[in-house]
């Protein structure tokens, strides 16, 4: 397949993303308008200069940039911003839904109202279906780093506002040092009023992370879960019980986690049987594209288009979609990957 039929070949593919933060799908457009709003902030309001600061050069720097675009988040016109400009971007690259990670409790610290982070949720939720046409949902996470105070005021956040397309609860941020289990209330709460399981585990830390992402918080899908190839009998148990990984190769790649794609054990998980999904994590902020994920893993990993039409249909099964909707995007990519 040559770079241009497999470049239309993707982007044919009707595309859902499922591991993507809010704060971190800012994209040079965005942050533009941002920093032109709050010039405060000291992010450049020069198109040039913040395309040279937004560029990805290593894992300290990128947090610069990430707590940079979190600073200039002050109420509902910024988190509308975020999301249409979010939406724009998927909808270009033919992402038909996304459930997107917020953390609301690094709003409220920053002193954000809850009410102004709702509504520019819901205002930019309804903008994206009717202007670009993706739909999106929400995911609530605890920022891990935080701990238990995040833990229950993200969790009460979560079953008191309950905002429309609120579909699931994770917890993101760093590994070391913070173990799952401590979060296991709020999993349980946040389960018992229906939200969805979705906590990052095993991106910087071993196999043990990710198992007790699944005993103790009872996870459904695992953000990363990277570090499942080390453990044989984890790679069966994910594959036996169809509990999918949210793959992010770029951003593996960008915190070191892999040293390329190339090397990345995304085909081992797929040998085992896994349900691998690829996502973008923090796409601008790493220099990636969920078209580009398919791509890379394409060229560097050698898979064709029928384990890419296959990456793409786990996404939509893996979903938390209604079963109508999936089985109408499961025809399309169907019929994209019989066409070619
Ligand atoms: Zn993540």
């Amino acid at each position: 397949m040559s770079g241009d039929s497999l470049r239309s070949f993707v982007h044919a593919l009707p595309k859902v993303e499922l591991h993507v933060h809010l704060v971190g799908s800012a994209s040079v457009d965005t942050v533009l308008a941002l920093a032109r709003r709050h010039p405060a902030a000291g992010v450049p309001t020069d198109r040039a200069e913040l395309e040279r600061f937004y560029a990805f050069r290593d894992f300290d720097h990128f947090l610069r940039v990430y707590w940079a675009v979190q600073s200039m988040l002050t109420d509902r016109h910024d988190i509308r911003l975020l999301v249409t400009g979010l939406a724009a971007e998927l909808a270009r690259q033919n992402v038909r839904y996304a459930e997107v990670t917020v953390t609301p409790y690094n709003h409220l610290l920053d002193g954000m109202a809850g009410e102004e982070l709702l509504s520019g949720l819901t205002e930019g939720r309804a903008l994206a279906a009717v202007e670009h046409g993706v739909d999106l949902a929400w995911c609530f996470d605890i920022p891990g780093e935080k701990g238990v105070r995040a833990g229950r005021e993200t969790l009460l956040f979560a079953l008191r506002e309950r905002p429309e397309g609120l579909v699931a609860f994770g917890l993101g941020g760093p590994e070391v040092g913070v173990g799952r289990a401590m979060f296991e209330p709020f999993f349980t709460a946040a389960r018992e009023a229906g939200l969805h399981s979705v906590p990052h585990a095993g991106e910087t830390t071993g196999p043990a992370t990710v198992w007790a992402a699944l005993h103790d918080l009872g996870a459904e899908r695992i953000g990363h879960g990277t570090s499942a190839t080390a453990d044989p009998a984890l790679l069966a148990y994910l594959a036996e019980h169809r509990i999918p990984l949210e793959v992010c190769p770029t951003s593996n790649v960008a915190t070191r986690q892999v040293p390329s794609i190339a090397a990345h054990p995304v085909r081992r998980m797929l040998d085992h049987g896994v349900v691998v999904t690829l996502n973008t994590d923090d796409p601008p902020m790493f220099g990636a594209t969920l078209e580009g994920e398919y791509l890379a893993v394409a060229t560097e990993l050698g898979l064709g288009r029928a384990e890419l039409a296959g990456l793409a249909a786990n996404a939509v099964r893996a979903s938390f979609l209604g079963e109508e909707r999936k089985t109408a995007l499961l025809r399309e990519i169907e019929a994209v990957a019989a066409a070619r």
